[in-house]
């Protein structure tokens, strides 16, 4: 068993000379190379010794793959062909060969050194309910590895992974497991630290040869993949879809920037209620992992509140929690919105008694009207949808008017809440006319993303004072990290990675 988590960079390049040189860029980044024969456009299947060409020079030990088309694979091969080609591969060229269970017959046949033999199975449709059983078919097969790659449909999926990778452990069998897809992406990272022999890496982003997977650039240095252990101490976002999220940016630098042995991951989750009882409340859960707490987005910042055991005064006033900090086996939900909503305005304005518009009737605008509120601010909703607008100006005591009326309202502040403007949702438009803008002070977007609104221009055109909503972003993720960490964050490393993940 390797004694550090081994990152094995795929090649899937589709043509021998992209093909080396892509191998010759792995070593820092990765331990091993896979390189998928299957992916090559100029390459003679027929001949083994084709291979010499492509690993004469290699940089670190390689395992060859060819996969066949129902596993995967990028193009037919005649079976015998591809089967004789990694078992010779493996004899003369290659440190190991990866065979697909199914295809062991034909291997074993050729007579393979074992000793470089590793026997797969994947299935690209979902975690079957017997995986044991697959384990039990695919490690009976003798080999000097074996591996087990399904797919995840829903993160609760991922325990049958790490649960294969506690029996292999107890059985003293080197085991290749994970899940592939978004809901799978904790055993990518996770997997090494409860045994998996390795985990795969692409070269770069759209290399990818399966879902899910993560450039080895990621692995290393966002994730810290190396320097992980059982110990490290594990944070991240549950949400769906969470895939998009800067806050895996903002975490990670923040954890690695002060030398904190914690690491934050993207949790896939659907079904909330089945991901806490069988994956986070200690007393109930299935996976034996130091979780302290997650931060918690769209569609959860409410449906989590009867779930946890204890909710701070803003959380319940707010009535929603976007963080989740586990104390002594108890969920205690918090919300660092309103706050981290505050600070960048609380700067350049007093809030006590100042007339304040917020535009949108939404999780967000809860959190905005609350801290407004606590300040003394003078506040009034304005929704599109008078249904939603009036159960938040009610509970909050505040006066609700339809958006069109926005114009007419004498409010300094103007705070859009609504998620007009945002990239891949509205991007170039506004939830109200320029010259509603007019006359205001201060024009507050909570959209971070483009960071440029059409919003913030039109305001900054009628000579307001504008903020954006990545100061926000940076301050609601700084809280979520002293609580968990006990630390201040390192706010400057936090607001250039947020901006670093949303130019790319
Ligand atoms: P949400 O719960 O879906 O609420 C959105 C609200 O905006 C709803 O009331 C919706 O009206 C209204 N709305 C949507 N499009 C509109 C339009 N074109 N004109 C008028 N009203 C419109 O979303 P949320 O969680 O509150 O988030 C809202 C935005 O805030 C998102 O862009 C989010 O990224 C941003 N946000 C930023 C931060 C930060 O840290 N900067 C933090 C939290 C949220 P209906 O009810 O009629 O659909």
């Amino acid at each position: 068993m390797p004694d550090r988590p081994q990152v094995c960079a795929v090649i899937t390049e589709e043509t021998v000379k992209a093909a080396r040189a892509a191998m010759k860029r792995t070593p820092g980044i990765a331990d091993l190379i896979e390189l998928r024969l299957d992916y090559l456009r100029d390459f003679d299947f027929s001949n083994p010794n084709s291979l010499r060409v492509l690993l004469e020079e290699k940089p670190l030990p390689v395992i060859i793959t060819c996969r066949a088309i129902s596993e995967g694979g990028a193009q037919h091969v005649n079976e015998q062909i591809r089967v004789r080609l990694l078992v010779e591969g493996a004899k003369r060229f290659a440190d190991y060969c990866d065979v697909e269970a199914a295809s062991y017959a034909d291997a074993e046949s050729l007579s393979p050194d074992l000793s470089r033999l590793i026997v797969s199975y994947h299935n690209f449709d979902e975690t079957p309910d017997d995986l044991n059983a697959v384990y039990d078919r695919v490690t009976s097969l003798p080999a000097a590895l074996h591996k087990i790659v399904t797919q995840a449909r829903t993160i609760t999926n991922s325990l049958a992974i790490f649960k294969l990778l506690q029996r292999a452990r107890d059985d003293a069998k080197p085991l290749i497991a994970m899940s592939m897809g978004q809901a799978g992406i904790i055993t990518r990272v996770l997997g090494p630290c409860h045994g998996s022999f390795l985990t795969y890496g692409s070269m770069r982003r759209g290399k990818e040869s399966a879902a899910g997977q993560m450039t080895c650039e990621e692995l290393i240095n966002k994730y810290r993949i190396r320097q992980l252990s059982r110990e490290t101490s594990i944070t991240g976002i549950i949400g769906s879809p969470v895939g998009h999220s800067a806050s895996p940016a903002m975490h990670n630098r923040a954890f690695g920037e002060l030398g904190l042995d914690f690491v934050y991951l993207p949790f896939e989750v659907e079904e909330i209620e089945e991901f806490i009882t069988r994956m986070v409340r200690p007393e109930t859960r299935e996976m034996d992992w130091t979780l302290q707490g997650f931060s918690v987005t769209i569609p959860h910042k409410a449906s989590i509140l009867p779930l946890l055991d204890d909710l701070d005064q803003t959380a319940r006033e707010v009535g929603a929690v976007n963080t989740v900090v586990i104390r002594d086996g108890r969920l205690i939900g918090y919300n660092t919105d309103a706050q981290a909503f505050l600070e960048p305005l609380a700067r350049v304005h007093a809030l006590a008694g100042a007339k304040c518009a917020v535009l949108g009737a939404g999780g967000a605008a809860r959190a905005v009207i609350h801290g407004l509120l606590q300040s003394g601010a003078k506040v009034s909703l304005f929704a599109r949808n008078a249904e939603r607008g009036s159960v938040i100006a009610e509970s909050f005591g505040i006066p609700l008017s339809p958006i069109e009326s926005i114009s007419s309202s004498g409010a300094a502040v103007i705070i859009n809440t609504t998620p007009a403007g945002m990239r891949g949702h509205s991007e170039g438009t506004s939830p109200v006319p320029r010259a509603a803008l007019r006359g205001r002070q201060i024009a507050y977007d909570l959209v971070y993303n483009p960071a440029e609104t059409r919003f913030l221009t039109d305001a900054r055109g009628e000579g307001c004072q504008t903020i954006g909503g990545l100061e926000m972003l940076v301050a609601q993720a700084a809280l979520q990290f002293a609580l968990w960490s006990g630390r201040s964050a390192p706010l400057d490393a936090m607001r250039d990675e947020a901006r670093r993940f949303l130019e790319s």
